[in-house]
Formats: C-alpha cells, sequence, structure tokens
C-alpha cells in the first residue's frame, strides 16, 4: 500500500478500482484512464472550476486539446491548484487563445527544414525524426501546439522506411535523434525495429531519444522496454523535467531501471513563467537531477510558438538563473541555456558576460563572486598554420576515416585556409548597389 499518495488512492477510487489491486502501474492503463475532459479532471481532484471560467476553458480545449494521465493528474496539488507547477503544465489556460503578434504557429520552421517525411535536417551532422505523432499527456507549453490532437497517429512502417532511407542515403547523419509526439508511445516491437533499421546504417554513430514518459508516465519504462533498447546502444536519451515536484518515487524508478542499462541520461528544461522561473526552484530541479544521475543539458527559453505567451519570461530570467548556478554548483548540474531561433536557425547558447577586457597579452575576467582576475597570457605561442592537411600536421590527427574538413558560419571566418573575411546577408543593398554597377 504504502507506496501510493493519499491522491493516487483518491484518484483510483474515483476511477473505480484500487490503487493496490488495479493496473495503476500498467502503463496501457494509465494511457486508458487518460483524463480529456474538465468534467473527468473536476471529478477525479474533487475540485469546481468557478463557473465564469468554464466557458474560457471549454473555448480553449476546442482549439488546443487536453490530455493527462491519472498518474501525472495524482501529483497536482489540490490545496493550491492554480499555482502548482504540475496543474499549470497540464491544464488549459484561457490565454492560450491569445495569439501575439510575434507568435509563430511553426516557430522553429520544422516543416520547412524537412527534407523527407518526418525527418528535420537542420544541422550538418545529425537529424530530427519524428516517429510518432501521439504523446502521453499534453504539455501545455509543446513548442509543437499546432499539431497536438490533430493526427493522433503512428506513422506506418512504410512512412517511416522513407526516413530511415533519407538517413541512409545521408552520410554526414552520425546521429539521429528520435522525437515526436513520444518514440516511447509506440511499443516495444515496432520501437525495436525502427532502432535496430538505424543501428545497421554504418555512419549513424549515436542514437537519441527524447522522451517525457519518466516524468508524466514512468511506468512505461519497463524491464522489457529497458532490456531492449539495451540491445541498441550508444543510445541516449533526453528527458523533460521541469520541476523538482515531478521527481517522484515512481519516476526516479524508472530513470534508476534506464540509468542501470547504461544509457546515458539528459534533461530539457524549459523556462516557464508561473512554474519554474527561479534560481532556487532550477538549483532544486538540477541537484535532484544529478543525484539521480539525469544530467541537464540544456535549459530553453520559451519559443514563439502561438499559445504561449503566458508562459515566456524575459531572456534576463534565464541569465538570472544561470548566474545562479555557474561557480555556485557542480559544473555537471549547470546546463546549457538555449535560444531556439525563430525561422530554424538552431540553438544559441547564452550566459552572463565573465569577459571584461582584454589587451594583447592579457585577459580581464570576473568569477561568480564579482572577483576580477587577470589572465596572463602566453608570451611566446606559434600558431600552425592550418592548410587542413591533417596528415602532415604535428599534432597526429591521422584518422584513417578522416573526413574532408568543411567548416561553415564564423568557424570559416576563422580559418586560416578559406579566403572569405565576411558574410554578407542576401539582399543587402549595399552589395546590390556594387553588382549593378
Ligand atoms: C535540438 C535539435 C537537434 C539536436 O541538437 P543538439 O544541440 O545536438 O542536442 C537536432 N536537430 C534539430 C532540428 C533540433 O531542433
Amino acid at each position: 500500500m504504502g507506496i501510493y499518495s493519499p491522491n493516487q488512492q483518491d484518484i483510483a477510487r474515483r476511477i473505480n478500482v484500487d490503487c493496490a489491486q488495479s493496473n495503476w502501474q500498467d502503463w496501457k492503463w494509465q494511457l486508458k484512464h487518460s483524463v480529456t475532459s474538465i468534467d473527468t479532471f473536476e471529478d477525479l481532484l474533487n475540485i469546481r472550476f468557478p463557473a465564469t471560467e468554464r466557458k474560457k476553458l471549454e473555448m480553449t480545449l476546442r482549439k488546443f486539446p487536453l490530455s493527462v494521465t491519472p498518474y501525472y493528474l495524482s501529483l497536482i496539488d489540490t490545496e493550491d491548484y492554480d499555482n502548482c507547477p504540475v496543474f499549470r503544465q497540464a491544464f488549459p489556460a484561457p490565454a492560450e487563445l491569445e495569439i501575439g503578434k510575434c507568435d509563430l504557429a511553426d516557430p522553429l520552421a520544422e516543416d520547412q527544414d524537412s527534407p523527407a517525411p518526418g525527418i528535420t535536417h537542420r544541422y550538418p551532422d545529425r537529424v530530427l525524426f519524428h516517429v510518432s505523432n501521439v504523446c502521453s499527456m499534453y504539455c501545455r507549453h509543446c513548442t509543437r501546439k499546432r499539431k497536438v490532437g490533430d493526427q493522433d497517429s503512428i506513422p506506418g512502417r512504410a512512412e517511416l522506411e522513407k526516413g530511415i532511407a533519407y538517413i541512409r542515403n545521408h552520410p554526414e547523419v552520425r546521429d539521429v535523434l528520435l522525437s515526436g509526439g513520444d518514440p516511447l508511445m509506440l511499443n516495444d516491437e515496432y520501437l525495436d525495429w525502427i532502432l535496430g533499421e538505424i543501428r545497421a546504417i554504418d555512419h549513424v554513430e549515436v542514437i537519441r531519444i527524447g522522451s517525457r514518459m519518466p516524468v508524466v508516465l514512468p511506468y512505461r519504462i519497463t524491464d522489457d522496454l529497458v532490456a531492449m533498447l539495451k540491445k541498441h546502444q550508444p543510445l541516449w536519451l533526453n528527458t523533460h523535467f521541469n520541476h523538482p515536484r515531478e521527481i517522484t518515487t515512481s519516476s526516479k524508478t524508472a530513470i534508476r531501471k534506464l540509468a542501470d542499462a547504461g544509457i546515458p541520461l539528459g534533461n530539457q528544461t524549459v523556462l516557464l513563467a508561473g512554474v519554474n522561473d527561479c534560481p532556487r526552484v532550477i538549483k532544486a530541479l538540477v541537484h535532484k537531477l544529478v543525484a539521480n544521475r539525469v544530467r541537464p543539458y540544456y535549459l530553453y527559453q520559451c519559443d514563439l510558438a502561438e499559445g504561449l505567451s503566458h508562459f515566456r519570461t524575459p531572456v534576463g530570467k534565464g541569465i538570472e538563473i544561470m548566474e545562479s548556478l555557474i561557480g555556485h554548483t557542480s559544473g555537471f548540474s549547470v546546463p546549457t541555456y538555449v535560444i531556439d531561433a525563430p525561422g530554424g536557425g538552431g540553438k544559441i547558447p547564452l550566459n552572463p558576460n565573465y569577459l571584461i577586457s582584454l589587451s594583447t597579452n592579457k585577459v580581464v575576467l570576473r568569477n561568480y563572486e564579482g572577483v576580477i582576475t587577470t589572465y596572463q597570457e602566453p608570451d611566446s605561442y606559434e600558431a600552425d598554420f592550418c592548410n587542413r592537411n591533417c596528415n602532415e600536421c604535428r599534432l597526429h590527427l591521422k584518422l584513417d576515416d578522416a573526413e574532408e574538413y568543411r567548416a561553415t558560419g564564423i568557424e570559416m571566418l576563422l580559418s586560416d585556409w578559406n579566403q572569405t573575411i565576411s558574410l554578407t546577408p542576401r539582399n543587402n543593398e549595399r552589395m546590390e548597389r556594387r553588382n549593378h554597377e
């Protein structure tokens, strides 16, 4: 008995089952009993929303549907649900219907960067592969909100084979990130097939899975699932805890199974107003994560998807949080704070400034305490001219399969071997004048 909280026992009783005897820990049972209406939400939590709010809530729901597992529902603090971080991530707010003038339906231009079904190819060496359009819980802050509930389906093999063929035909892809929806909504056998197909591609070095299951439906992490995943190493898994309250006995068990199987775990948090926009909350979260062998990976600035304006914080809040972490706590507890650039520019890291000034042989820096310090640079440093001939370089890279070295962007500007001195936006008027004269 003792493993179930009073909330869980109440909810199970209201679904007309007894926690201890029911299939509470069966993930399929949880999915079958997902809460999708406000009435059920009220009944199971024994709360009532004011009548004036009901209409607005129903309208919100028609545009952005509701779905939450009994497990995640049971984490809601019914005494103060309005301010509860779990409630805010799970339950619609009428503010979702307020579309700001800068909001975008597809803020990361994922649909435009899709060369094959399910594939988003944005970076040189890795792709995102959307293998499921379904989630066990609809996060209110979802960046793919435009699609939620739209096409609740799992793509068939023929569809996925097109994405797999794309990966096979692109030898530069060394990292494949399974995303969705939630890839762990697929059954073990289907996922095993996908992982096997990708694993069989020689140039794919790592596979990653992005899943919120350890947070919203930890019972999905069964021994069978873990045994299957283990066959496909090297496999990494990134999950999505946003608040220390989400780290429960059940989610710890799920994480422990994955870590024990040798699957490196990372966590991506979204910075959300009214949920976790506080240095102490984030610090408590990252400490709990590393204590459970999960490495904080990214802290995301909330993006410009439609319906998220009430969740957004100024960028300064993120910098303030980073300031409170860097130096103050273990380096591996500190995530990278990023803005995923609107329009598909990819993730851009942001940090407080630590470089105060520099001369030709000295750098002036400040540390986390505000101590201002200097770093004396070497008197003599002979930079090697790099002509990309790595086999003759004194640094012994000497890889048999060394690939041709190509550089893009700022890396190219910094190189010795490329003559480009500036990057100029297309449609630059000054350049257009030159070309016409
Ligand atoms: C986030 C993302 C990746 C992975 O980026 P990492 O910085 O390597 O974690 C890959 N492709 C797309 C489209 C992404 O949005």
